[in-house]
């Protein structure tokens, strides 16, 4: 006989945790089932690991670029990616200890095990079959390989995770949150690090002031940038090295390769074929607003979700709305999935929220968008030979100039927009913005001190 649940969440990464536990905080009899290690991609493979390698990389720049000027001196004998790398996983294996922790105290069951559909309202995980009155699959995505010759040979996100040991020369293949982001750490850490992007910049979709302020900051300290660079095929030579042939014409050796062109949805294996659920031709499932599938009583939250936002606090956040709305006294809860703020931990880091200058005025036409900026140097870099450039934008629309996009990239960027995307997310306009006294002397206070 199955046994039966009131909620089984398949998948326990970010969205398929945070719904877990809110549906039996309120009352609900919660499985949940993970593969692989609790905390998904966020915990493991993402998120986390990566901004403590950012940290590091941080660590390595106060000391390299900054210390000598602040009065250090300072000599490096030796970085050691192991003792870093071993910290990092001791801090991750403290969070899955508690997030068993937190399992326990909410009741909810955790199997380890490859779960399937069996039917609309039947999961089969280890042999053993569990039904439930409401399922939610949250398997997440994995990353996208390209397919062309040689390609196995290099690594792709969750391999840059797995290296016990420093890459000494490398290229990063992409040009998106992950590849931006990896091929800063290894080149803040040492690793003579090369970006590939197949068009001119990396991030070329987000605001035009971003992407030239970070492919200025590349030139000036950062992985060597190779615009207009397709991998057509990767040899593997005789000491192991890589050589990556690109359609350009042009090649460069490595000894570690990494691919970050993209994330495809984790749904191909998991049964769906034996529900109502509807994929669309990538493989995202297709659902409402409210996070229903096409299939009664089966949810979907996270990156497998087609229009959906890959990132983590947008999965836990429509995890847990969805929970207040099935077990909850919120019966019309949804995720809003409008003005998302969000951070690329670059070198400087990016914070971006709400339109770009070019969808403003597309949206709004060029007449009824107003644009503020500012440019100066990080405070921090100040005193020191090696400058750093923060760049800040506004966007705003209409007479009454509400703020519709705020960009920036600098020092502390990462960690300035949560709170003004409050205000972004209250309507706030410009003169809103200018009420409030600037907080002196920080990057932020340009954000409401902009002429
Ligand atoms: P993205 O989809 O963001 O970017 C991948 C980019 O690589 C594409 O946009 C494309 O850019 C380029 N690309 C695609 N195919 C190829 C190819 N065959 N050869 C060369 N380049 C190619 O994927 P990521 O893997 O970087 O990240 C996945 C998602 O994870 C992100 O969308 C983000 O939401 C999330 N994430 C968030 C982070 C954060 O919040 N800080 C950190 C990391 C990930 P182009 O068309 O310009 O060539």
């Amino acid at each position: 006989m199955a046994q039966h649940f009131d909620y089984i969440a398949l998948g326990a990464g970010s969205g398929g945790i945070a719904s877990a536990n809110r549906a039996a905080m309120r009352g609900a009899k919660v499985l949940i089932i993970e593969a692989q290690h609790v905390g998904g991609t966020c915990v493991n493979v993402g998120c986390v690991p990566k901004k403590v390698m950012w940290y590091g990389a941080h660590v390595a720049e106060a000391m390299k670029l900054y210390a000598k000027d602040y009065g250090f001196d300072v000599t490096i004998n030796q970085f050691d990616w192991n003792t870093l790398v071993n910290n990092r996983e001791a801090y991750i294996e403290r969070i899955h200890q508690a997030y068993g922790r937190g399992f326990a105290s909410n009741n909810v069951t955790l199997i380890n095990g490859f779960g399937q559909f069996v039917n609309n309202n039947t999961i089969e995980v280890n042999g053993e079959q569990y039904t439930a009155d409401h399922i939610l699959v949250a398997t997440g995505g994995a990353p996208t390989l390209p397919d062309i010759p040689g390609a196995e040979y290099g690594i792709d996100s969750n391999g840059f995770f797995e290296l016990r040991e420093q890459p000494k020369r490398v290229a990063v293949v992409g040009a998106g949150y992950i590849a931006v982001e990896l091929a800063g750490v290894l080149h803040a850490l040492g690793s003579d690090t090369h970006l590939l992007v197949r068009k001119h910049a990396p991030l070329r979709n987000f605001d035009p002031m971003l992407t030239d302020a970070l492919v200025e900051a590349m030139a000036t300290d950062g992985p060597t940038l190779h615009p207009q660079s397709t991998p057509k095929q990767v040899v593997k030579n005789a000491d192991n090295s890589l050589t990556v042939e690109l359609e350009n014409g042009q090649s460069l050796t490595v000894d570690t390769l990494i691919w970050a062109i993209g994330r495809s949805p984790a749904t191909g294996n998991i049964g769906l074929e034996n529900t109502d659920v509807t994929l669309d031709n990538k493989g995202y499932v297709i659902t409402d607003e409210q996070q229903n599938t096409t299939a009664k009583g089966i949810y979907c939250v996270g990156d497998i979700m087609q229009g959906g936002v890959e990132l983590t606090p947008v999965a836990v956040k429509a995890g847990r709305l969805l929970s207040e709305r099935l077990f909850g006294d919120m019966p019309d809860a949804k995720m809003d999935y409008s003005l998302i703020p969000t951070v690329v931990f670059s070198h400087p880091a990016i914070g971006t929220m709400g339109l770009t200058e070019p969808e403003a005025v597309a949206q709004y036409g060029e007449a009824n968008v107003k644009v503020y900026t500012s440019g100066f140097t990080s405070m921090y870099t100040a005193v020191t030979a090696h400058r750093q450039a923060c760049k800040m934008k506004l966007i705003c629309a209409g007479d009454n100039e509400v703020v519709v996009g705020i960009h920036g990239i600098g020092f502390g960027m990462d960690e300035i927009l949560q709170g003004f995307g409050v205000a972004m997310k209250m309507g706030a306009t410009k003169a809103q913005f200018d009420a409030v006294v600037a907080i002196h002397p920080t990057g932020a206070e340009e954000f409401v001190t902009l002429r």
